[in-house]
């Protein structure tokens, strides 16, 4: 009998059909946590809930073009993928600045960077500020934050209503560990550092209430390791690859909430604070201007149960509008003083069938940099952008006739600047951002300055920001090994084009 079922072909069939099986499961590796299947009604009912943990995670120097989930044709991000497909993804995300203290100081408080004051690199929150780990604490939850990256550090102000905030212990890593960031010191340890830390943090708080925040820093670090895929050997390539290995961690993330049993009753979110640019407007990094590459960042959710098919808000949103939306979907007070809004009735819209999927929406929404703000003394340089219907505006508020305008509809990748053929269209929109910039500035009474010392600026610099403090030289030149060739700027066709650039930042920063 036996030897029958081994001479048949058949039986060669089926176990090649059954490698073949086990082969596309091991590549998986993300088992989907196993959840209740919920509705619009369960979105809803969120508030009422008992215990509901929130795992909130930030990839540093995330753009959402180069997530599988968000159009990039290689497999980068398989857990999220997973995690948007049963879960709620927003596709047109707009961050409010392009280097990470300014920008997270929005995305905490819900307010743009002119009225957070927190522009330069010596700027902090105040005290004053309500962040949302107050707000969860006061409403009884554990509160932990472990991050790999400086400039959310407790000096800056950033730990307020945190009961743990720490970086994570170094572990030796599993995995073959590729650091190609040369040019810049690297910053010790891994983001599995920061996942088993978040793990050990969720074993011992998981019959409490808790909010996890975890700031990944490997793909802002073009770290990664023999897990990923081998994209190439340019830089974009690396990213690529850094990408896969943050999408890993997640995943142990993931696996961590099933195996504790508290999958359905918690809420992940994984968010970005900036993007990073590859030659589209003539240099790589970020932190120096305000184009999409560098501002348009993922938002992915899981709920505490799985959604079939998941939620996709095709509406324009920003991460000031995270927090409104976060504590509107937990029953918590608001923000005070938040510009952004919750985007909880677009998510019951789309869940609903409501939306008509445009796109592109009237509601405008704002970035800022203050391109001195690696400097002590330098006079401010604004950058100011606006994105409101089809459209982009970007100028220098010292310069206000360097005007750029993009038509994002025909021109996706805001390269050809219209504004000279509609001058109308940019009185428009300029006055529309003249207005909104020229409201009253902070919200607190005073913008705290720290005093860094050496040791801090040291384990900025280490990120790859070159801070110009007194007696330092500001340090020109793009980092040493390049992989890809730098094109010329045209002259006079960049708002960017300002004189001398006061921080010089290598493209891994
Ligand atoms: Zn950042």
């Amino acid at each position: 009998m036996l030897r029958k079922i081994i001479d048949s072909s058949w039986f060669y069939f089926a176990l090649a059909g059954l490698l073949i099986v086990a082969a596309v499961y091991s590549q998986l590796r993300f088992e989907p946590l196993e959840r209740p299947v919920g509705d619009a009604a369960d979105i809803r009912a969120m508030p009422e809930r008992e215990q509901l943990n929130v795992v909130f995670v930030v990839i540093d120097m995330l753009r959402a073009d180069r997530l599988s989930a968000y159009g990039n044709p290689r497999p980068t991000s398989p857990v999220l993928d997973a995690m948007a497909a049963n879960g709620v993804q927003f596709m047109n995300v707009e961050a409010q600045s392009s280097w990470t203290k300014a920008s997270m100081a929005s995305m905490w408080t819900g307010m743009y960077p002119e009225r957070t004051g927190v522009q330069r690199f010596f700027h902090a929150m105040p005290q004053e500020a309500t962040l949302p780990a107050e707000i969860l604490k006061d409403a009884g939850y554990r509160t932990a934050g472990i991050w790999r990256n400086g400039w959310v550090a407790n000096n800056f102000g950033f730990g307020q209503g945190f009961d743990l905030y720490i970086r994570p212990r170094q572990v030796r890593p599993e995995h073959k560990v590729t650091r190609s960031s040369p040019g810049v010191r690297n910053l010790p340890g891994t983001d599995m550092d920061a996942t088993l830390s978040a793990i050990e943090f969720m074993t011992g708080a998981k019959d409490d209430p808790f909010f996890l925040y975890v700031h990944y820093m490997d793909v802002h670090q073009y770290l990664y390791t023999d897990l990923s895929p081998d994209f190439g050997t340019s830089f974009s390539d690396f990213y690529d690859s850094s990408i896969y290995w943050s999408d890993y961690n997640i995943g142990r993330l993931m696996k961590a909430l099933r195996d504790l049993g508290i999958a359905e009753k918690t809420l992940v979110v994984v968010i970005s604070d900036h993007g990073e640019a590859f030659f589209e407007h003539g240099i790589e990094g970020h932190a120096r201007n305000l184009y999409r590459e560098v501002l348009d960042t993922p938002w992915i959710m899981a709920l505490p149960f799985r959604l079939d098919p998941g939620v996709v808000v095709d509406q324009r949103v920003a991460n000031v509008d995270v927090w409104p939306t976060l504590l509107d979907m937990l029953g918590l007070p608001p923000l005070p003083g938040a510009e952004g809004v919750s985007a909880l009735p677009l998510i019951l819209d789309a869940a609903e069938g409501r939306s008509d999927g445009t796109a592109e929406s009237d509601r405008a929404v704002f970035a800022q940099l203050d391109r001195s703000w690696g400097r002590v003394d330098a006079e401010p340089v604004p950058t100011l952008s606006m994105v409101k219907g089809a459209h982009r505006i970007n100028y220098l508020t010292n310069n206000p006739d360097r005007v750029e305008v993009f038509d994002r509809v025909e021109d996706p990748k805001e390269t050809k600047n219209i504004a000279s053929d509609r001058p109308e269209l940019v009185s428009e929109l300029k006055s529309e951002i003249d207005a909104f910039f020229g409201r009253p500035k902070t919200a607190w009474s005073s913008a705290p300055e720290v005093e860094l010392d050496e040791m801090h600026i040291n384990q900025l610099r280490a990120l790859g920001y070159v801070i110009e403090t007194p007696g330092d030289r500001p340090q020109h030149g793009d980092r040493p090994g390049k992989a890809i060739p730098k094109p010329p700027v045209a002259k006079g066709e960049s708002a960017e084009e300002v004189p001398a650039p006061a921080v010089q930042v290598p493209a891994t920063n």
